[in-house]
Formats: C-alpha cells, sequence, structure tokens
C-alpha cells in the first residue's frame, strides 16, 4: 500500500507536473459555502503532507460536492492523484507559503490510506485557552484555533463595518477553563458554518473553529476569518476529553446557560457611588467574607423576613406586615465585593446568601447554638477561585437623621466572561 509510483511532496507538484499522487492528511475542511460574488457553492479542504507542508483545495459545484459528502473526513489520510493545478493570488499563497491551489472534482482519483496514515502528531493543532484571549487583543494579523461548548446563540443580525452591510451570528462559547467568550460569524462563514451549529444547538455541541481573529468587543470576543472552519462535534482526541468535562459539569454550563440573559450592561462598582438614576447596578465582582464571625443568619418574620427579636418558632404577630407568623431563621451575609475601580460592603439574603457561605440558615443556626460560627477562612477559598457577575441594588435608609445606603444581592452568578478585568 505504501508504495506509489508517482508519489510526490506537495511543495514538488506544480501546474506542470503531469502525474502525480501525493499522501496528504484533512487538516482543515469548511461546510458548502457560496461567495457572495458568485452563485456558485464552493467548498475548501486543507491537505497537509508528512513534511507539514498545507495547500488548499476546493471543490466547486453542487454535484462534485455532493459526490465528496462521505470523504475526506478530518484528520485521515488520502492517496490523491492528479487534482488541477491553479496558481493562486500572493495574499492566497503567504498563507502556506505555496503559489497553487487544487481543484478536486469528480474525476480526481483519491484513496483513504488506513494502513500507515499520516501521524496526528504531526498536524501540531493548538487551542488557544479562552484565559488568555484578552491578552491578545489588538494583534491584528493572529489567526487561532479554538475548542469550545456552545452554550447559547443570539439573534442573528446586520451590522453596518467594513464599508458595508454584513450578517452575523453570534455565538457563547465556554471552554474547559469555565471561561466564556462570544464567537461572531461573519457573512459566507456565517451561512455555511453558523448554519451547521444551528441545527444542533439544543445539544450543547463542541465545537472546533480554526483561523479565528480576537476582537476587543465584549472585553475580548472571536471573529471568523474567510479561512475559518467550524467542525461540530470533531472526532479528535482533545475533544472526546472536552466531552467528558461536559458530561462532568451540566450543572455548571446549565447555570453558565442561564446567567447569560441577565446581566447586560456590566458597571463597575465606582460607578454605584456616583450615578444616582439608577438603583440597580450589574458588576463583575470578586467577593469574600471580610467582618469574621458572622452568624450566617438573623431571625425573622415568617411571612415577610423583617427581622424580630425572638426565639425559634415563637408566635407573634409581624409589626411589618401584620401576619400572625412564627420567628424563622433566614439566611443573610455581609461581603466585600472588589472590581478594578474599588470596593463595597453587600449583603445577601436567603438563597444568594447560600451561593456564597454553602449553608442554609437552620444548620447556621445550629451552629450558632453549638457555639460555632462560619468558617470564613474556608468559604473565602472557595470564593477566591472566581469571580462573579452580581446584580446589586441600591437603597437609601435614614437613621437618625443620617442618611446612608445599604447595597444588596439580588442576583449572582459565576462569572464566565473572558475578561473579568474589563469593565465597558
Ligand atoms: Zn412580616
Amino acid at each position: 500500500m505504501s508504495s506509489y509510483e508517482y508519489l510526490h511532496m506537495i511543495r514538488d507538484i506544480n501546474d506542470s507536473t503531469v502525474w502525480w499522487d501525493a499522501k496528504v492528511v484533512v487538516y482543515d475542511k469548511t461546510h458548502p459555502r457560496r461567495a457572495s460574488s458568485s452563485p456558485r457553492l464552493y467548498q475548501r479542504i486543507t491537505f497537509m503532507d508528512t513534511l507539514g507542508q498545507k495547500v488548499d483545495a476546493t471543490i466547486f459545484g453542487d454535484d462534485d460536492i455532493a459526490f465528496f459528502d462521505h470523504a475526506f473526513n478530518l484528520h485521515e489520510t488520502y492517496i490523491i492523484s492528479n487534482a488541477w493545478v491553479n496558481c493562486i493570488s500572493e495574499k492566497c499563497y503567504n498563507r502556506h507559503n505555496y503559489p497553487y491551489q487544487w481543484v478536486v472534482d469528480i474525476d480526481t482519483e483519491f484513496r483513504l490510506e488506513v494502513s500507515d496514515p499520516i501521524p496526528r502528531s504531526l498536524l501540531q493543532h493548538h487551542f488557544t485557552s479562552f484565559s488568555d484571549i484578552h491578552t491578545l487583543i489588538g494583534n491584528e494579523h493572529l489567526h487561532l484555533d479554538i475548542l469550545a461548548i456552545v452554550i447559547d446563540r443570539k439573534e442573528p443580525r446586520s451590522v453596518f463595518a467594513r464599508g458595508g452591510l454584513n450578517h452575523i451570528k453570534e455565538y457563547v462559547l465556554l471552554d474547559q477553563q469555565h471561561k466564556a467568550v462570544v464567537l461572531t460569524l461573519w457573512n459566507v462563514v456565517a451561512e455555511s458554518e453558523g448554519n451547521v451549529i444551528d441545527t444542533c444547538i439544543d445539544t450543547l455541541p463542541i465545537i472546533r473553529a480554526t483561523a479565528l481573529f480576537v476582537s476587543p468587543y465584549y472585553g475580548g470576543s472571536l471573529g471568523s476569518t474567510m479561512w475559518t472552519t467550524v467542525a461540530v462535534n470533531p472526532q479528535i482526541p482533545e475533544a472526546a476529553a472536552l466531552k467528558s468535562w461536559r458530561q462532568n459539569n451540566m450543572l455548571a454550563i446549565a447555570e453558565a446557560v442561564k446567567g447569560k440573559q441577565h446581566f447586560d450592561k456590566i458597571s463597575s462598582i465606582s460607578d454605584i457611588f456616583v450615578d444616582t438614576k439608577v438603583d440597580e447596578f450589574d458588576v463583575r465582582v470578586t467577593a469574600k467574607i471580610t467582618r469574621r464571625n458572622q452568624k450566617g443568619f438573623y431571625m425573622g418574620c415568617g411571612e415577610c423576613r423583617s427581622a424580630v427579636s425572638a426565639d425559634y418558632n415563637y408566635n407573634y404577630t409581624c409589626n411589618i406586615c401584620k401576619k400572625n407568623t412564627t420567628a424563622t431563621p433566614h439566611e443573610s451575609i455581609l461581603l466585600t465585593v472588589t472590581d478594578p475601580s474599588c470596593s463595597l460592603d453587600v449583603i445577601a439574603f436567603g438563597e444568594q446568601a447560600v451561593k456564597f457561605t454553602r449553608v442554609n440558615a437552620v444548620a447556621c443556626m445550629e451552629m450558632f447554638d453549638k457555639g460555632l460560627k462560619l468558617t470564613t477562612d474556608e468559604i473565602n477559598t472557595t470564593l477566591g477561585k472566581v469571580s462573579f457577575l452580581m446584580k446589586i441594588k441600591k437603597k437609601k435608609r435614614e437613621f437618625r437623621n443620617a442618611v446612608e445606603f445599604q447595597y444588596t444581592v439580588v442576583k449572582s452568578e459565576v462569572n464566565t466572561e473572558a475578561a473579568a478585568s474589563s469593565s465597558h
């Protein structure tokens, strides 16, 4: 199988080579797409030989594309013979440092090479971690590849950019470090690759997306280039690892999906002090307990939660809601939240408090009765590993002729945005 009479390396094949075979691996592949200038479908495959030399090959037209529908799968090795070899423009030449493209059609001979494939170790795919993306903003010529889970999509829309009207589709991706970034697919890529994601969006698909650029939007996001390909649930070892991570982290992923819709415009904490027109702010912060020895609960009305000085289960009529009620423990925790602008003391009640302490009010009360307090250090260690998107409500209170503000956490999610330090 391994000996072919006319076996060539890609760099030795040009537009006057008359009889050749090449052993190549499918390095990359687009879905069929339509150029804006032509109604004809085309599909591009990037092949690579054992020397690491790459070449773009194109299949043109519906019939030929359908003919190769089940061939040229990602990372499979093929022997290709006598494809058409055409000169290409310098712009494309620079991409692989090879001045030709191949055209594959129904007459092109090809054979799957199973006995002696090109080893995967030669493919050298590097997937950029989402944690690094904000550090790459401004690097215009950088193209990067990613492997991630698609957790959400936004409404497709049209935007004026690059001197014209563009159709874009945006997806929210999550990687294994639990970081989320937005991927924007543009125009033909939105149509071809975007449509493939759309067909399985509800299954939290894993995608490998290539040749992306880094945009400063959303504090560091990704955009497609003309070379971008998207492989959905690719059969590669790295995807298998991410798949099992997805399996083991369904709850956290579900939280991330839910959290997306509720935080729009992120403010900085300093805005909260200055802005008098709004009383609710979304902030991206770290949180910790700075006031030690908190009980983690208070006794209050079983109906309206207003604080009361009474023993557990004591029956009384509430001064606030006027209802007949029993004294019930409710969670409360004072936290200090911090973003790059400053720090703020906030209070969280009920289920919002449990998100930070992981202990409910009854358990807090039982601990308190035994002379135990919340384990502040342990909680802070856990909190120190993540940051939060928080909705904070600002409430003015007049107390002994002085005006003071109380800041309450009304909603919070573990922050899955890429750039916790970028607040606008
Ligand atoms: Zn009450």
